[in-house]
């Protein structure tokens, strides 16, 4: 009797599970359709500085907490700028790593200083989803803005950071970022064709590439 009542919850304890990775992979899959894509009018709207004085107001808040969860509830996302979901506002949000999921925002980014040495990477962006292409960044950076707590910041940064925000940045501009200007043009690289021959592809022409 024992057995079969233990058998029984365990059964029932498997089915809630089921149900409640189902509820969670919902609630991740609503964040992830808040981001804009290909071409939304939005992603092309110059965004605006906010005063110090609005940081710490709930509006703003609210847009960090947005668009960390939004950038969180992504597989591979590793910065999200606010008129991705909307906010016309210079803002973003970077998260180096996935796998530790450590977001950290940025307001009002300003580059200050740049080094003359360039580097290069391929890029993806959420908003051009599966679109792959190379682009030329500078090697460092240093840049001044707010933390999320409105403290002003001057740091530096190099690497895979540096082109992250290099690309974040270019969301705050009248027209597509690097990515949506090669989709645009139908000049980029496919994920199938990453994974098959490496990352050091270079752009390649495919006009066929239809619109998800
Ligand atoms: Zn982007």
């Amino acid at each position: 009797m024992t057995k079969l009542l233990g058998k029984v919850k365990s059964r029932i304890r498997r089915k809630k599970n089921i149900e409640q990775k189902n509820r969670i992979k919902r609630y991740k899959s609503n964040l992830i359709s808040m981001i804009k894509i290909f071409d939304d009018p939005i992603l092309l709207e110059e965004c605006y500085n906010i005063e110090k004085k609005e940081i710490l107001d709930s509006v703003t808040q609210d847009s960090l907490k947005l668009m960390g969860k939004v950038l969180a509830a992504t597989k591979t996302g590793v910065g999200l700028s606010a008129p991705q979901i909307g906010l016309t506002k210079r803002i973003f949000a970077l998260r180096p790593d996935p796998e530790i999921n450590d977001i950290s925002f940025f307001i009002n980014p300003e580059i200050i200083e740049c080094s003359e040495e360039k580097q290069n990477g391929i890029e993806g962006c959420l908003s051009y989803p599966e679109i792959f292409v190379s682009v030329e960044r500078y090697k460092d950076i240093k840049i001044e803005y707010f933390d999320k707590e409105g403290n002003k910041k001057i740091k530096k940064f190099e690497g895979k950071e540096s082109i992250i925000i290099q690309h974040e940045l270019e969301h705050f501009l009248f027209g597509p970022c690097f990515v949506g200007e090669a989709w645009k043009k139908g000049k980029f690289i496919t994920e199938k064709k990453i994974n098959r021959k490496g990352k050091k592809e270079k752009e390649w022409d495919s006009r066929k590439f239809r619109k998800k």
